[in-house]
């Protein structure tokens, strides 16, 4: 990508109300730990419709407190999709479980809930669900496997947050559910993650574990369990409360940009635009096309050319060098997720991106 980008694939969306709130922390003694923090958690645990919440400092740390938190460790199985970011199966190599993958749902991208009852041995611990591009995976299905085998459900809905399945919130289903604020994500604490739960038992060790194994109403400095510092800062936490006071604004608004490119590109030969299945609400974290005819990479490069940003979201995770080198993975392994990671492209993003330049980006895709 050698040729200046005019237009990105994503963008934050911030407003005064996010710099007041900001300087307003600068203005006061507590930068760690402070009120914003527990009004962040509580307004976001109102958001989810989960009693417990605990901010992090990324998704991936909230991913690998959710793991260690339910129990998994060493010899244990945990299944869950190749089609994600690497982060969903990271965080189970981190406890020294092995991630096992289930193919993807051709449509939506999602594990396929079919696949999953061949994947379940006596190992199985958990099955560690991603929500992809910002729509919920088939959660009935997988919740129903889940308690026919005695498994435990982690959602990573860092893709989704406000998503719904059913009307019901994603992050909501599983033991637990987990949530990142990225900056590209459909909404931003610079960095930042949330771990949410119906379990007062998990909410307090993810809480323990954040601050080095320290517990409420421990000694000071008294560590009880080996911990990490996984504590999101008070800029982050009211950054997070007044990003959250626009969320559905801030969704609306992606779902326009959305409908906007379904319009230009729904006819548009070789291209298929992004399907969304029954019972359920998409919150757009991006806009994934499918382009047939090999001639993905080709767009890309054009599109690059003319200043347009995007992205071939996403590799398969079992490919990637260390996971191949560690597990033996070949091509051919999950034939549907592989297809679908050589078809899929994202198109830029972001609130204020104009009318006029999805009609700019999407003339160049239909040059094809
Ligand atoms: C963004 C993302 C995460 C977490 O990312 P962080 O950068 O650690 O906040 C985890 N899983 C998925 C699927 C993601 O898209």
């Amino acid at each position: 990508m050698n040729n200046k980008i005019k237009i990105p694939i994503a963008k934050p969306y911030l407003d005064d109300s996010d710099k007041k709130i900001i300087s307003s922390v600068l203005d006061s003694d507590f930068l760690s730990g402070g009120p914003y923090l527990k009004k962040f958690e509580e307004k976001f645990a109102e958001f989810i419709k989960t009693p417990f919440s605990c901010a992090v400092s990324s998704g991936t740390a909230g991913l690998h407190l959710a793991v260690k938190a339910l129990g998994i460790g060493p010899g244990d199985e945990v299944i869950t999709s190749p089609f994600s970011f690497i982060a969903s199966s990271n965080c189970i190599l981190y406890e020294k479980a092995k991630p096992i993958f289930v193919d993807i749902d051709e449509d939506t991208f999602n594990i396929n809930p079919e696949k999953i009852e061949m994947a379940i041995t006596e190992k199985t611990k958990a099955i560690l669900v991603p929500h992809i591009f910002g729509q919920a995976a088939e959660m009935d299905k997988i919740m129903s496997i889940a308690q026919k085998h005695r498994l435990m459900v982690i959602e990573d809905a860092c893709e989704s947050l406000g998503a719904l399945y059913r009307k019901i919130p994603v992050g909501s289903f599983g033991n637990v559910g987990v949530f990142a604020f990225y900056p590209n994500k459909q909404m931003t604490t610079g960095e930042g993650g949330m771990v949410v739960t119906n379990s007062q038992k998990v909410d307090r060790l993810c809480k323990s574990l954040r601050n080095q194994g320290r517990s409420k109403g421990d000694k000071w400095l008294e560590s009880k369990i080996l911990g990490y510092n996984y504590r999101l800062d008070e800029m982050s936490a009211a950054l997070g409360i007044s990003q959250l006071k626009k969320l559905n604004w801030m969704i609306k608004e992606r779902r326009k940009i959305a409908n906007l490119y379904n319009k230009e590109l729904s006819v548009a030969k070789g291209i298929k635009i992004p399907h969304i299945a029954l019972n359920r609400t998409h919150t757009w974290f991006v806009y994934v096309i499918k382009i047939f005819n090999g001639k993905r990479d080709l767009i890309m490069k054009r599109l690059s050319a003319k200043g347009v940003q995007t992205r071939n979201y996403l590799p398969v995770i079992h490919l990637q060098p260390f996971m191949q080198k560690m597990f033996g993975y070949k091509h051919g392994s999950f034939p549907i997720a592989e297809k679908i990671s050589r078809e899929t492209l994202a198109l830029p993003m972001f609130i204020g991106l104009q009318k006029e330049a999805i009609k700019y980006i999407c003339d160049e895709i239909k040059k094809n």
